[in-house]
Order: structure tokens, then sequence, then C-alpha cells
């Protein structure tokens, strides 16, 4: 296998870590940027030991020059509660950070890959979404910074493959969950599970009866790296996700059997602009990627529930 140096931009968050590590785990040398807006660098402490990894405190809403052939852009914070903090420094990232990634990539010839979101399908009016679909998103709503930001970092990228001929890939992440998702970003996943483990209720919003559907982190970023290794004609939009849709409420339902929980459920209003359905129309990844996600959903809760409760244990120890 070839060995890269591979930036990995937004490296200490939840799913960057788990791609720092494979990509490791390949050989590959790995400089991990990261700002430590919803990032740690508890994430990534067990890869201070290698030789080929780095870690550099940046924001990538300024330039960066370092010498690399291979980019991850996944810098931007992906929870409503994180990315709704502070709006404007969400636009930012998404859209002055993939103009300095960009042209990063361009000044070093480096194979550029986005981390875009199913969230540039807005409320869905096609189900489930295909690639060729082009949204229903609300530009002016609380959730436009993050979805409007992704879509003009889209169209950055597809500009500079079109003017300068880049090597880019652009893939539209759904739903992603498992360990080292932050406890406190208010995703559904992490939410039922830590309120199931304390007893307490958990907080359905709306009927419960809107859908998405969850992919393992670890199928994610095989997902990931086999879109960086495709052919150079290979640049996306390219959905990954896992096509397993499910309602909110049978995801609550299948957390409190599975933890042996006693909670009880307590309904919220459901948030302005929330997707009614979401759901990954994920042929193109199998044709061009021969990608599909593995982990069923009871078996990545599992791993995700422990999780939770080690760090819970951990959190009792230290007091
Ligand atoms: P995360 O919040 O755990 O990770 C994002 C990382 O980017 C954090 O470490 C954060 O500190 C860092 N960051 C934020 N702003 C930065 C800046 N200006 N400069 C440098 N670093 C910055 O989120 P995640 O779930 O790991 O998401 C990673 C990427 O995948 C994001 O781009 C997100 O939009 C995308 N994505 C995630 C999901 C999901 O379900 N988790 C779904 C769709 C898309
Ligand atoms: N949700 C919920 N209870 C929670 C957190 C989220 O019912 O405690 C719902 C939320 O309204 C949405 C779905 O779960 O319909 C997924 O929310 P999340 O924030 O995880 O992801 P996104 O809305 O970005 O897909």
């Amino acid at each position: 296998m070839p060995y890269h140096r591979v930036l990995v931009t937004g490296g200490a968050g939840f799913i960057g870590s788990h791609l720092c590590e494979r990509l490791l785990e390949q050989g590959h040398e790995v400089l991990c940027v990261d700002n430590f807006y919803t990032g740690r660098r508890t994430n990534v402490a067990r890869l201070f030991s290698s030789p080929n990894f780095e870690l550099m405190r940046h924001d990538i809403t300024f330039p960066l020059y370092v010498e690399v052939d291979r980019i991850f852009n996944l810098a931007c914070p992906a929870s409503p509660i994180h990315y709704q903090f502070d709006p404007v420094q969400t636009t930012k990232t998404s859209v002055h950070g993939a103009i300095n990634v960009l042209g990063l990539a361009k000044r070093v010839k480096a194979r550029v890959l986005q981390a875009s979101t199913s969230e540039v399908y807005g409320d869905p009016s096609v189900h489930p979404q295909t690639e060729d679909y082009n949204g229903n998103v609300n530009p002016i709503g609380p959730r436009a910074c993050y979805d409007e930001g992704k879509r003009c970092a889209e169209t950055l990228f597809f500009d500079y493959h079109r003017q300068h001929g880049l090597s880019i890939r652009v893939t539209r992440i759904f739903n992603t969950y498992g360990p080292r998702m932050l406890a406190n970003d208010g995703r559904v996943v992490s939410n039922f599970i830590i309120s199931a483990l304390r007893g307490e209720p958990l907080t359905l919003y709306g009927s419960g009866t809107q859908t998405r559907s969850f992919c393992y982190v670890d199928d994610l970023v095989d997902g990931l790296i086999r879109l960086m290794d495709a052919p150079d004609d290979v640049t996306g939009p390219i959905n990954l996700g896992n096509p397993h849709e499910i309602t909110v409420t049978e995801l609550a339902e299948t957390v409190v059997r599975l933890t042996g929980s006693s909670s009880t459920f307590a309904t919220h209003p459901l948030p302005a602009d929330d997707p009614k359905q979401r759901q990954p129309d994920i042929s193109l990844a199998r044709e061009t990627l021969g990608w599909a996600p593995k982990m069923p959903l009871e078996a990545g809760l599992r791993a995700t529930i422990e999780y939770f409760r080690q760090e819970f244990e951990l959190e009792r120890i230290a007091g």
C-alpha cells in the first residue's frame, strides 16, 4: 500500500480521531489539526506514542502552511447545539476553512476530501436521498449556518476542481454514532444513552415519528478511506451512511432495552427545521467504492453504551 502524508483537519473530534487511528494503522504519517472547539486531546492521546502522529492546534479559518499529499477536511462542529452556539464562526469554518484547505491542496498538489453532510438535503422531499437531489434547505433558519456553509464548501470544492484541476472528493455523511461522541452535544444517540444510564427520562422531540438512519463510526471511516483511495475520476458527491431507517421513538425504545434502564420518555417541542425523515440511498457508494456498512444498529449501540458506561465510571473514580 502506498505511504501518504495525511492532514486530518478536525482530527481530534469524534470521527476525526477514529480516522487518524485507522490511517496510522495503515502505516501513513498523520498530521492532526484542530482548534479543540468540540474536539479533545484525550480523543487522540493514545496516538501520541506513534512517531508517525503529530497534533497541531490551529483554526482552519486561518491559512495553514504544511507539506502533505492527502487532506481530509473534517473540521466543523457537527451537532446543532455546537454549530448554533456561534453560527457566524460555523459558516466561517465551512467557507473560509474550505478556501484555506483548498488553497493548501492547490499549492502542494494534494488530493483533498470534504466531509459534507446529509444536511445539504435539508428537510428532503425526495426519499431516500440520492446524490442528484438538490435539497430543500431554509437559507435563513437556525440550521442554515451549517447547511449553507457545507453547501458553499461543496461549491468551492467543485470550482477548484474545474478551475484548477484539483483532485477532490466530496462525501455527504449521514448521522454517525459510536464511542467518543461528546456527552453534551445534544445528539440523539448520546442523549438517549446518557439519560438511560442515569435513569432519567429520554427526551423525545416532537412526536418521535421523525426518522434517521444511524451509521457506526468504524463503517464510516472505512467509507472515507475507500473514497480517498478511489480512482481519480471519482469526485462524488457520494452519500455515506447506513440505510437502516428508524423512528426516534424506536431508537429510544431500543436504547432503554439494551441498557436495561427503567427510564421513561418525556416529550419536548420539535426544534425548528428538524427534518422529518432521513435515509441515504447508498447505491453510488456500493457501485463505486464497493462499500456498505456492516455494523448492525444493536451491536453498534451496545459498543457505544459500553463506552459511556466506562466514561461515567472514570468520572466517578475522579470524583
Ligand atoms: P466533532 O465536532 O466531534 O468534530 C469536529 C472537529 O473539528 C472537532 O475536533 C473541532 O474541535 C474541530 N473544529 C471545529 N472548528 C474548527 C476550526 N475552525 N479549525 C480547526 N478545527 C475545528 O464532529 P464529528 O461528528 O466528528 O464531525 C466531523 C465532520 O463530519 C464534520 O465536518 C461534520 O460536519 C461531518 N459530519 C458529521 C456527521 C455526524 O453524524 N457526526 C454527519 C454529517 C457530517
Ligand atoms: N432528538 C430527540 N431527542 C433528543 C435529541 C434529538 O428526539 O434528545 C431528535 C431530533 O429532534 C432529531 C433526531 O432526534 O429529529 C436526530 O437529532 P440529532 O441532533 O442527533 O441529529 P440531526 O437532527 O442533525 O439529524
